[in-house]
């Protein structure tokens, strides 16, 4: 008998016919004789639409409200899987992020979990119910919502799965696993077996978006094995999980991101203490700064460009408007049509010439790269938007990625996914 934690995305629960698929497969769990707690994400696109909906209210929502909203989604979800859990004969329970324990800090938005209280979920699951738990939110020290941030679902999981000790935690979504590199924009992307947590961590932050950055980062720091798999089949997926005898692969995948944009100050005085400066006021004002980039000075003048998140820009303008006219600079010109594309392996660190061959791949294929960023054991450029399923592509089939099957599931419809669905594979 295993103790299973099982996540269903938004996708998964997006209609009453998906959620009462949902609950034949938690149920079949139980029937094979496995104990297993579900987590649910909002039913399909409702976390946008709530965002749209708060937008259309107050330009800039107080945190503390939109949390509050936000995390309503999760809790309709919730409901309807228990009930679809009933329907079937079944006893199940649900749970807010505060009924199951999980207690974070008071970041709005981004809130980080500090504790998991785990006795009401053991003992819904010691009276025989299927507890359904809300993912994405949280309850800070006040007794205030707190949300995790974008894909938090998958973090609530984990923080579950940790904390009543369960044998794995299963990430079900529209994909089979995790792949070299997404499959929607990659047709020719292979599904991995597993992949150690450090790759993970890296395509996670590179903008792989099958799995939640913050999800990986709370299983590796406390051992928890996670199992990416399709909602829509039965078929192994991929294990993330720390494994001494697992291949160092030099390049693992590639993630791209398009969530960034690119700052460039012109015509900057070139002197001691400007880069210091910029960077203590963007820092100020809570900007993330990524990538930066410092041209060779020419008449003692430099440009200096940075990349970071869209969702800063606002307040990076306004650190801009006040810095830039201090610094003597000429302007600032922002870019939005950017797009980063990274390679990721642990095995890059004791590879050389993982730079010249994107770079001359890049160049082969007339990619203009914009900015380039290293660790040990990533290669990120930044490049056009329009560009950046051909960089993938071009550079997943340079580095010798490319499976010799094409993705099918990228020519799938809704409505053909939904018909898998409905036929229970
Ligand atoms: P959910 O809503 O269930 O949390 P997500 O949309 O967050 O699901 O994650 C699944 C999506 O992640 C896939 O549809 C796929 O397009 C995308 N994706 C990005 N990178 C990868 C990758 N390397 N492997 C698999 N899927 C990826
Ligand atoms: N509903 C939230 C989101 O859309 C959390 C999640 O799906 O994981 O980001
Ligand atoms: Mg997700």
């Amino acid at each position: 008998m295993s103790l299973i934690v099982a996540k269903f995305g938004g996708t998964s629960v997006a209609s009453p016919e998906r959620i009462q698929m949902v609950a034949k497969r938690l149920i079949a769990k139980r029937q094979a004789g496995d104990q297993v707690v579900a987590v649910v994400s909002a039913m399909g696109k409702t976390t946008d639409e709530l965002i749209g909906l708060a937008a259309a209210v107050n330009d800039n929502p107080p945190a503390r409200e939109m949390d509050r909203l936000l995390s309503t989604g999760e809790q309709v979800s919730m409901t309807l899987l228990a009930m679809a859990i009933e329907s079937k004969g079944y006893k199940a329970m649900s749970f807010t992020g505060r009924q199951a324990g999980i207690e974070t800090d008071g970041m709005h938005a981004k809130a980080k979990i500090i504790k998991v209280h785990n006795e009401r979920i053991m003992d819904a699951l010691n009276r025989g119910y299927i507890p359904v738990v809300a993912g994405f939110q949280g309850i800070d020290p006040n007794g205030d919502m707190t949300t995790l941030g974008r894909g938090g679902s998958d973090t609530t999981a984990v923080a579950v799965a940790w904390g009543i000790g369960a044998d794995v935690c299963e990430i079900y979504s529209d994909v089979d696993g995790v792949y070299t590199a997404d499959p929607r924009v990659c047709p020719r992307a292979k599904k991995l077996d597993a992949i150690s947590y450090d790759d993970m961590l890296e395509l996670s932050a590179a903008g792989a978006g099958v799995l939640q950055m913050r999800a990986v980062e709370f299983a590796r720091k406390w051992g928890v094995v996670i199992h990416s798999r399709s909602a829509f089949s039965d078929a192994e997926g991929t294990y993330i999980k720390e494994d001494p005898a697992m291949e160092e692969a030099v390049i693992t995948g590639i993630a791209h991101d398009t969530s960034e944009v690119k700052i460039t100050l012109r015509q900057v005085p070139d002197m001691t203490g400007v880069a210091a400066k910029l960077f203590s006021g963007l820092a100020a004002d809570m900007v993330s700064v990524d990538m930066i980039i410092q041209n060779i000075s020419e008449d003692g003048f430099t440009d200096i460009s940075f990349t970071c998140p869209k969702a800063d820009l606002d307040r990076a303008r306004n650190t801009l408007e006040r810095i830039v006219p201090e610094l003597n600079a000429r302007e600032y010109v922002v870019d939005t049509n950017i797009a980063k594309v990274s390679l990721v392996g642990t095995g890059m660190k004791s590879s050389p010439g993982v730079a010249a061959l994107a770079f001359s791949t890049l160049g082969e294929n007339n990619i203009n790269i914009l900015a380039i960023s290293t660790s040990p054991i990533r290669l990120s450029v930044v490049v056009e938007q329009s560009q950046a399923t051909e960089a993938v592509r071009c550079l997943h089939h340079a580095f010798g990625l490319d499976s010799d099957s094409i993705f099918e599931e990228t020519q799938l419809s809704a409505e053909e996914i939904a018909a898998k669905m409905a036929k229970g594979r």
